[in-house]
């Protein structure tokens, strides 16, 4: 998957000959933030975490944002505040890293999957539409839905959000990928079709924290759920306690949560690599258009986006004219990656893992997934890919396909 795409130890090539598909870049800058803080009283729940906080949620323009641990972490924070328990219904993309979809099994309910859109690869809208309706009269309607913003192209929000009304669930945005992005005029983590977002500042992802994540939203019933949630269920309010506190020491833990807090340390990292968020997306949007110009006259179907939109580009995703070349999808992967070229597949599509298995899915439900799973294939993009390495990843792929 995700994760820092692992260098295999004793292997011959060079480190230098290998391009991964995605790739963190730390400045003097960003060392120096984390050194301040290092040396500093705090090394968690000191200044740093809540200016984290409050510097996205104006970026973006939300009210309140929660910083956790990692994406994974404030997704399981999103759907508890969201009242999700047992007995009840979330759904999501196939096409998602599994995260997305375990947040609810977290929660003790069932997860259930709607077919992409063949264009954006993100939850197709009318096949929601499709799924609702049938679910609204088998009396199984979803309690929330979480759209993903696939490689950073934001997901139809406002089609979802209409239909959010209609039938009554709520909506998280798992903008893992897209932070920086924009879904029509609005920042997305704006919330302004959905309950809560989520980010990831995962290394692989567009601005990382080591591991860390975060929710915004514009409801401040959520925003003090997950926080308190956040640090284990704790309250030092008094506004908020049962009864009067004993003295100045007292606390509350007044339901039962967990410790994703995010560090100082990893706080400080993210406000220093959000300096630069604006110039990495700029430089991933120039490599996008050059892979679209140096991919042009290949048997390979090059990312759509929606023009309205501005694309976080975290991943650049090609399908495979496979009828057009005499090599199978696994041997273009297998070629690739014994060129140095450490392409990916995001992703399996979460209903064929091996811990879903026992829910029963069948792969006949989700036909835009599964040619998807067949044919997509993630080619490095990242800030610090030079136009050079770029040129050679689209040229061993040349021969590959020859
Ligand atoms: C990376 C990712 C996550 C999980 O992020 P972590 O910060 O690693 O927990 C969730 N959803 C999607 C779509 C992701 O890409």
């Amino acid at each position: 998957m995700n994760g820092s795409t692992p260098i295999e130890a004793g292997s011959e090539r060079s480190e230098r000959a290998v391009i991964p598909y995605g790739r963190q870049d730390i400045t003097e800058a960003d060392l120096e933030a984390v050194r301040r803080v290092l040396l500093s009283d705090f090394l968690t729940q000191g200044p740093v975490v809540p200016e984290f906080e409050s510097r996205m949620a104006a970026l973006v323009g939300a009210r309140f944002a929660v910083a956790s641990n990692s994406a994974t972490s404030s997704l399981h924070l999103a759907c508890l505040a969201l009242g999700v328990s047992r007995g009840d219904l979330v759904w999501t993309t196939p096409i998602t890293f599994v995260a997305s979809a375990n947040c609810a099994r977290y929660c003790g309910a069932e997860v259930d999957f709607v077919d992409i859109d063949k264009r954006s690869y993100n939850i197709s809208v009318a096949s929601l539409e499709q799924k609702l309706f049938a679910a609204e009269k088998a009396g199984r309607l979803p309690k929330v839905v979480i759209p993903v913003h696939l490689a950073g192209h934001p997901a139809d929000m406002e089609p979802i959000w209409r239909l959010s009304r209609q039938y009554g669930f709520a909506i998280i945005e798992d903008a893992s990928h897209a932070v920086g992005g924009r879904y029509r005029e609005t920042p997305v983590g704006s919330c302004q079709y959905s309950d809560i977002t989520i980010f990831s500042f995962h290394p692989v992802k567009i601005i990382t924290t080591g591991e860390g994540g975060m929710a915004l939203t514009n409801d401040p019933v959520l925003a003090r759920k997950m926080a308190q949630l956040n640090s284990h269920g704790i309250t030092r309010d008094p506004a908020e306690m049962i009864g009067t506190p004993d003295g100045p020491w007292y606390y509350q833990q007044v339901d039962l949560g967990y410790n994703y807090r995010m560090t100082d340390v990893q706080a400080a990292l993210g406000l220093s690599q959000l300096e630069r968020l604006a110039e990495y997306s700029a430089r991933r949007h120039v490599l996008a258009a050059r892979y679209d110009e140096l991919l042009k006259a290949m048997p390979v179907t090059t990312p759509w986006r929606d023009p309205r939109d501005y694309s976080g580009f975290h991943l650049y995703i090609i399908r495979l004219n496979l009828s057009l070349v005499k090599h199978g999808h696994r041997e273009i992967f297998e070629a690739m990656r014994a060129a140095g070229i450490l392409v990916n597949l995001h992703y399996i599509p979460v209903y064929r893992q091996p811990d879903y298995a026992s829910f029963g899915f069948e792969t006949d439900s989700f036909p835009e997934s599964e040619c998807y799973y067949s044919e997509a294939m993630t080619l490095p993009l990242f800030p610090k890919l030079s136009e050079d390495d770029q040129e050679r990843v689209v040229s061993v792929l040349q021969s590959v396909l020859q």
